[in-house]
């Protein structure tokens, strides 16, 4: 007998991450023995720098294997206090009792969307913007508010912008920058004019600044370098993308204490502390600051090569339209004109990529802009432009307008 399973109300209305499950299919094409060049989910391609895997392995000999506090263990909760307060000369000290180490950056952003809004709220979201922000939100029990910026400015919201989607309601804004799936960055000015913003409604902001060291054109901004106060800002990082330590799970958020305290009472029903070997390399990765500048820079350096590379070729087609990313490793690119008519021309743009040229990329829909598509260019540079290559000849042969 076959069970009936009726979703609950929690979860009936949640998609599966599509960044998540184009990885898994390419995986799943790679296991039939297909060929796939996966440029899908947003993950670097690099190992993991030696010191810091050699330091998770000291730590499990000392018996790095049982619970820690929730919040994290001391030193890590100094160690990240103090990578960010090296951004941030001459302003107020984060606390390590304001600091709050995840599962990934993903639970930090879960833990502050759970923790700060719910039902009847709002929350801008500048959009296009990560698939879990939307889903997060309305798990909530809020309501998203997409805010679409002008493709021209590399789909950057702006104050303007922000204010007219904002009511009485709004309780929140989400931010990102560098931005997934964009690769835009936000100015120093723009960023400080946004959070002035907020600051002036009384809005909470939640800054997810996961891409932060992957820029191009100098360091990107971060919130606490522009921000006037930090009364009702959740700042996120975490070491997935820079370090190239996706797999090992550790985020966290740096927030004020009240909401630091629920969201470590959320965290400790839910998951309690981040893997704890993995905690003991973090502390590696952010304290050994020679060694850990030095992977950042190699990788940073890569990505960049690897972005000219993808440019040159998106640069011979000019009626392809596309954001040019100062940061992350993400394109995105217009891909309406293959079917005008299709509400939705991205999904098919690439679906018929993987299955007709083999390659994997994220269609825009995730991102709420359902006529583009997401490439990543974290991996080999000769996959990066093959895979760019085989885009652009689907694109010339099926583009109409
Ligand atoms: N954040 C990455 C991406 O957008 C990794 C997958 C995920 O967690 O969404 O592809």
């Amino acid at each position: 007998m076959s069970t009936q399973f009726l979703p609950s109300g929690n979860v009936s209305r949640i998609k599966e991450s599509a960044t998540i499950a184009v990885s898994q299919r390419a995986r799943a094409l790679k296991a039939k023995g297909r060929t796939v060049i996966d440029l899908g989910a947003g993950e670097p391609d690099f190992a993991t720098p030696e010191f810091i895997r050699d330091a998770a392995k000291r730590a499990l000999d000392e018996g790095a294997t049982k619970y820690t506090a929730v919040e994290g263990i001391p030193r890590l909760r100094e160690a990240i206090a103090q990578y960010v307060n090296s951004q941030t000369p001459g302003r107020t000290p984060v606390e390590p009792s304001e600091v709050m180490v995840t599962t990934g950056s993903k639970q930090a952003l879960f833990n502050a969307c759970f923790s700060l809004f719910g039902q009847g709220d709002e929350v801008l979201v500048p959009t296009p913007a990560w698939t879990s922000y939307y889903e997060m939100v309305e798990l909530a029990r809020a309501t998203c508010v997409p805010v679409l910026g002008d493709p021209a400015a590399g789909f950057k919201v702006t104050v303007d912008s922000l204010r007219a989607a904002s009511t009485a309601r709004t309780r929140g804004v989400m931010l990102n920058s560098p931005s997934n799936p964009t690769g835009a960055v936000y100015s120093a000015e723009e960023l400080g004019a946004i959070l002035a913003l907020a600051e002036d409604r009384g809005w909470w902001v939640i800054s997810d600044e996961i891409y932060r060291r992957i820029a191009y054109d100098g360091p990107a901004t971060g919130s606490l370098q522009v921000a006037r106060t930090r009364e009702r800002l959740v700042l996120v990082d975490g070491v997935a993308k820079a370090f190239a330590m996706t797999g090992w799970r550790v985020g966290w958020s740096v927030a004020p204490l009240a909401v630091t305290k629920a969201m470590s009472a959320l965290q400790s029903h839910t998951t309690s502390n981040a893997t704890t070997m993995a905690q003991h390399a973090t502390v590696a990765a952010l304290v050994d600051t020679v060694q850990s500048d030095a992977a950042v820079t190699r990788m940073v350096a890569e990505y960049h090569a690897r972005r000219d590379a993808a440019l040159q070729l998106l640069h011979s087609e000019p009626g392809l339209r596309i954001v040019r990313p100062d940061g992350a490793f993400y394109l995105y690119l217009d891909v309406t004109a293959t079917n005008p008519e299709a509400g939705d021309a991205g999904t098919d743009f690439a679906t018929r990529l993987l299955d007709e040229a083999g390659v994997a990329i994220v269609p825009g829909a995730a991102f709420g802009t359902p006529g583009w598509v997401r490439i990543s260019y974290a991996a080999r540079v000769d996959d990066v432009v093959e895979g760019v290559r085989r885009a652009i000849d689907l694109w010339r042969s099926s583009r109409r307008a």
